[in-house]
This record gives C-alpha cells, structure tokens and sequence, in this order.
C-alpha cells in the first residue's frame, strides 16, 4: 500500500501528554480545508508517493520508538489508517495530529478516549513513562486507559512507604556515587532516581522519589 507523504523529519514533540518525547513526524499529503492561519500549506499538494514499508524504513532510521502522523488533514487519505496500524504492530507508539473535520471511525482510538489518558496523567494516576504503554495498549485493544491501568496495575506508587525501601536499597548499593554527589556531581543524583524507577518499571512517583532520594542521602 502507498501513500502521498510531503516530507518525514525528527524532531521534539510538543502536543499533549507526549509533549517533549524525541519523535518522528511524517507529514502525509492533502487537506480538503483552507484555514486561514495555517503554516503547513505547502502540504496540500505535492509529496511523493511512497510504499508503508519505505515509510517504516525511514522512520526507523532515527532511532526513536515515537512517531506521529500529521498533515495536512492526514485522514485526508484513506489508507491513513492502515498505516498508523502498520507502525504499531512494527512495535512504534504511533500518535495522529488531524484537524477533527474528518470522520476518525476507522482509527481506534477516539478523542474520548484520548482525553480519559490525559485526565489520569494529569490526575497523576500514571506517569507520562507509562503512559505511553497505555497509549499503545489502547491502540492494540480498543480498552479504556483506566480499563488497562486497573487490570495491569499501572497505578503510580505515590506512598513513602513502599518507596522508601527501594530508595535505601539504591543508596546502599551504590556508595561510590552517593560519595560523587557528595562531591558536588548533581548529574549522579538522576541516575539513582532513574534506578529506583527501573525498580518500580515507571510507577514510582518521580517527585516523592527525588524528595525521598535526597533525605536519604543526607
Ligand atoms: S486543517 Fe491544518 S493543514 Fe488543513 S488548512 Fe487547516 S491548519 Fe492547514
């Protein structure tokens, strides 16, 4: 299957929950709209047609799991679903950017269901690290965020008490570098918060780690 792609580049997302993650843009051509302030016009017409596995091919190249899917009106080409299916079963977290003039019926997440993962992220029921398994997760099985955070236990851990355990195990075992912060290296102090939320796979609160961190290490 082919498709009419203006242009694919890498940069910073800055849309939603997913704001800040390094991520692939592929810009697919056309928009049936003439919205007055819009800065992507050069993408009503034009592009090169180009094959899902070209696509995936050059994504890939940039190293980053997160791809986004704009335009244009990307739902302006009907096999836009298809290709957001194909990137996620190609193991990418795949996000669409559509000007909401089209029907989405044939992508599998609705904005209703968009907003409910952004109101527990927001809520602080999940961080944004998980949220993107629950993204992916959605897109795979149609399930409802909080659906998928309560059968898999995605809950954030928020209490001081099943943190603080780990937060000691991390300090004990790394007295080398608890000596480097000590000595006035501040970038260490991330990689222990960074292993205590390996240890929680993403769930630890990040904020009540770092406080906790720091009162550990005195
Ligand atoms: S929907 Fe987007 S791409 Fe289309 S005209 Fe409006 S701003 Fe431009």
């Amino acid at each position: 299957m082919r498709l009419k792609v203006t242009e694919v580049f890498f940069s910073i997302q800055g849309e939603a929950c997913f704001s800040g993650w390094p991520t692939v843009f592929v810009r697919l051509t056309g928009c049936p709209l003439r919205c007055q302030y819009c800065d992507t016009a050069y993408a009503f017409t034009g592009g090169e047609w180009r094959s899902f596995e070209d696509i995936e091919t050059e994504v890939r190249r940039y190293g980053t799991r997160y791809v986004c899917v704009t335009g244009g009106e990307p739902l302006a080409q009907p096999r836009c679903a298809a290709l957001l299916t194909a990137l996620c079963d190609a193991g990418f977290d795949v996000s669409l950017e559509t000007s909401g003039a089209i029907d989405i019926a044939g992508v599998p997440i609705t904005p209703a269901a968009l907003a409910g993962l952004i109101a527990i992220v927001e809520k602080g029921t999940i961080s944004s690290t998980v949220a993107k398994d629950v993204f992916a997760k959605m897109y795979e099985t149609g399930r409802s965020a909080s659906d998928i955070v309560a059968a898999d236990g995605l809950a954030q851990i928020s209490d001081t008490s099943s943190l603080e355990p780990i937060v000691r195990r991390i300090v004990d075992a790394n007295p080398d570098i608890i000596a480097e912060i000590k000595a006035g290296k501040d970038r260490k102090f991330q990689f222990l918060v960074g292993q205590v939320m390996k240890e929680t796979k993403g769930k630890g609160d990040p904020k009540i780690v770092t406080d906790l961190m720091k009162a550990a290490i005195g």
